[in-house]
């Protein structure tokens, strides 16, 4: 079928469907669908969203209206699409917004529903791996190019794990916030050279022995996801953090506890220097 551009027919209600026929992925972007319904019908985007009604500033289209366009049953396309979904379907995943992020979906995943064109989805937080193709799809991914494959790093996948618990156990907000200072820490750390013996064997195993990657690569964000897991369920602990902050003894037991959960190497030797005693001493009492 050949899409008019005329004006004519965009005055009126979609009534055609498109002739090839695109099946949304679970958590799909609305943008990433509508992208590859465009592409695979070689259909210009601008014309795709003219043909629903889309207007400028871009709105999402009547339901009845893309499903009449795409061929697929509104409860497919209201379940499949994050955007789309109503009250009644909003169990049905991930919804669109914080604390989920768009990505790229697992490259193993779409290559084996045939699908060819990159397909970004809604990923909730602790979404960092595919544990069926056991693939980092987290933090620092912008294409699938950038997924590493974790099958030599079960870790990475425990910690995603853990990630889970620690976000039931605190809520989103605090997991959050706990998250990023954790994350600050884990990149001084690497940036200082200290306690780094683990993350440059994953990085290592990523890219092999000598390639340089920036801070916000993907590997990167691997290789530091088990420290950062693990701190972030301290950080996230008002116990924990309240002896943190504590005195000697207190504080003492805090420290312990990093070196049992995070590094088992370690040392409370020069704390001055350490990112995590600088923590303690800038931002935990703002916590408290
Ligand atoms: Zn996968």
């Amino acid at each position: 079928m050949r899409i008019a551009v005329a004006g004519d027919l965009f005055r009126t209600r979609p009534r055609r469907a498109l002739p090839r026929k695109v099946v949304p992925v679970h958590d799909e972007t609305f943008a990433s669908f509508l992208h590859r319904l465009a592409l695979r019908n070689h259909v210009p985007g601008d014309v795709l969203h003219a043909y629903l009604g889309m207007g400028r500033p871009r709105r999402l289209p009547e339901l009845t209206d893309l499903a009449t366009v795409t061929g697929a049953s509104q409860t497919v396309l209201s379940h499949a699409l994050p955007e789309l979904r109503d009250s009644a379907s909003r169990h049905c995943g991930t919804t669109a917004g914080w604390p989920n992020q768009v990505r790229p979906a697992c490259r193993h995943c779409v290559a084996s529903r045939g699908i060819v064109a990159p397909v970004m989805c809604w990923m909730r937080p602790e979404q960092s791996v595919c544990p069926r193709h056991q693939l980092w799809i987290g933090a620092g991914v912008t294409t699938a190019a950038e997924q590493l494959d974790l099958s030599r790093l079960p870790e990475i996948s425990r910690a995603q794990r853990r990630h889970r618990r620690i976000i039931r156990r605190h809520g989103h907000q605090v997991t959050a916030e706990a998250f990023t200072e954790a994350t600050d820490i884990v990149a001084a750390w690497t940036q200082n050279e200290t306690y780094d013996a683990a993350r440059r064997r994953r990085h290592e195993i990523f890219y092999g022995p000598r390639r340089a990657t920036h801070l916000h690569s993907s590997g990167h964000y691997a290789a530091g996801y088990p420290e950062t897991v693990a701190l972030s369920s301290l950080i996230a602990s008002a116990y924990w953090r309240s002896l943190a902050v504590g005195n000697g003894a207190a504080a003492a037991r805090f420290y312990a506890e990093v070196q049992r959960r995070v590094l088992s190497d370690y040392t409370m030797d020069s704390l001055q220097h350490d990112p995590v005693s600088r923590w303690v001493a800038r931002k935990a009492p703002r916590w408290i």
